[in-house]
């Protein structure tokens, strides 16, 4: 198989060979990744991406959308039936462009926000200093009990005294299900205005293995490239109309120009995926592969947060180690496992260097990984733990991440 721009571009064609490489040698357990289909990159690649489509379906502001306005259509039909909800809107072009349209669809500058500490798991677009989210608006914040627990009868103590505009509940580094009904009472109770952002848990919750947003959230946002496996982007969806048409007036023209036709070509065929039999059987082993590895750490003597998962992910605390988070993320890269180093609730260390990862079960489960590679998985993290200076070991198991990686390949080329 030759490509144009193998040709064309030698320079960035070999860097994305090598990503290929990378991405079929290495163990991939950063939480927010995920393995797309070769059907998602095909529409991606597609003669959509030349086309201005400004507007929405039936209501363009350019001829010869007719294409477009089908795929357009296409994709919230799929993702309203996802979610069980009435409106769509499949133009954000990441999770954080979802959120800023929220923002600027619901609120004024300077109205208040309520979401979740960014350093317990929350988002930097839920309110955080250096986001929009915490320049452009008041932003206040709660967090996770030592034990890495909302504790929701203090959200409402905080909510009753902040009285936000919004409440922002979803997270990023958070084990645990999010209690969708609890946040409509706490928004109930002080007038606010729901918005749950599922970016992280949404492939579980359209699965029915996780508690549903819906009906209890005012506006719900996601992200399509992470649990959900599509291409890298973002949606909005609600069951208000009026809410609806301020989140279309705020994403285009307000944030946005033209939409990525393209992506939004990929974004349907992901729901396509996602709205499969096989999807529910996915998000079933993606928990239990979660599971399992927090089990075996556990079992291993680390201090996993909160006990164990709930979902996807898995959150180990080094609190009581000599080591940091930033020592396990760079031992465990050198063994081919990749992860991320995380804040965890207690944080004694700076943002920099953390006393934790969070490891996910997303893609490997994607790669078709089970039960039984996880226990292996995570006997081998426990490994690079225990001997967090030996890099020989390191080496070692780097050779056996790659034998075992070399049975699960999923793509056989970098380009589809
Ligand atoms: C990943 C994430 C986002 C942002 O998504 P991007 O596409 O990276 O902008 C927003 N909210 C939450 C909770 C996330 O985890």
């Amino acid at each position: 198989m030759s490509y144009e721009i193998e040709k064309f571009d030698p320079e960035i064609f070999e860097a994305i060979e090598k990503e290929l490489t990378r991405q079929n040698d290495h163990l991939e357990m950063i939480a927010s990744e995920n393995f797309t289909l070769p059907a998602v990159m095909e529409a991606m690649g597609s003669v959509l991406t030349n086309k201005y489509a400004e507007g929405y379906p039936g209501k363009r502001y350019y001829g010869g959308c007719e294409n477009a306005d089908k795929v357009e259509q296409i994709a919230i039909d799929r993702v309203c039936k996802l979610f069980d909800c009435k409106f769509a809107n499949v133009q954000p072009h990441s999770g954080s462009q979802a959120n800023g349209a929220v923002y600027a669809a619901l609120l004024k500058p300077y109205d208040k926000i309520l979401g979740m500490d960014l350093s317990h798991g929350g988002h930097l677009t839920h309110g955080s200093k250096p986001s929009f989210s915490g320049k452009n608006y008041q932003s206040f914040t709660y967090g996770v009990e030592l034990d890495g627990r909302i504790n929701y009868d203090k959200v409402m103590e905080i909510a009753k005294t902040v009285q936000p505009k919004i409440i922002v509940c979803g997270a990023s580094a958070y084990a645990r299900e999010i209690d969708f009904k609890k946040f409509r009472e706490i928004a109930d109770e002080v007038g606010a205005i729901l918005f749950a952002d599922v970016a992280h848990i949404a492939g579980l919750v359209v699965a029915g293995e996780h508690m549903s947003p819906f009906p209890y959230a005012d506006v719900v946002t996601t992200t399509t490239h992470k649990t959900l496996a599509g291409p890298r982007g973002g949606a909005i969806m609600t069951n208000d109309e009026d809410i609806a048409k301020k989140i279309n007036s705020a994403i285009f023209p307000g944030l946005q120009g033209g939409p990525l036709v393209h992506v939004i070509a990929a974004k349907a065929v992901g729901f396509k995926h996602n709205l499969s039999p096989e999807w529910k059987e996915y998000a079933k082993n993606v928990k239990a592969n979660a599971s399992k590895l927090a089990e075996v750490l556990v079992a291993r003597g680390y201090d996993v947060v909160s006990g164990g998962t709930d979902n996807h992910l898995v959150l180990v605390s080094f609190l009581n180690k000599e080591f940091s988070g930033k020592d396990a993320d760079a031992a465990l890269g050198a063994a081919g496992i990749t992860v991320n180093k995380n804040t965890v609730p207690g944080e004694t260390r700076s943002p920099f260097v953390t006393s934790g990862i969070r490891i996910g079960s997303p893609a490997l489960t994607s790669r078709g990984m089970g039960v039984k590679e996880f226990e292996w998985i995570a006997n081998k993290i426990a490994d690079v733990l225990d001997n967090i200076n030996d890099s020989a070991l390191h080496a070692k198991i780097k050779e056996e991440v790659k034998e075992l990686a070399s049975n699960f390949i999923i793509y056989d080329k970098p380009i589809y």
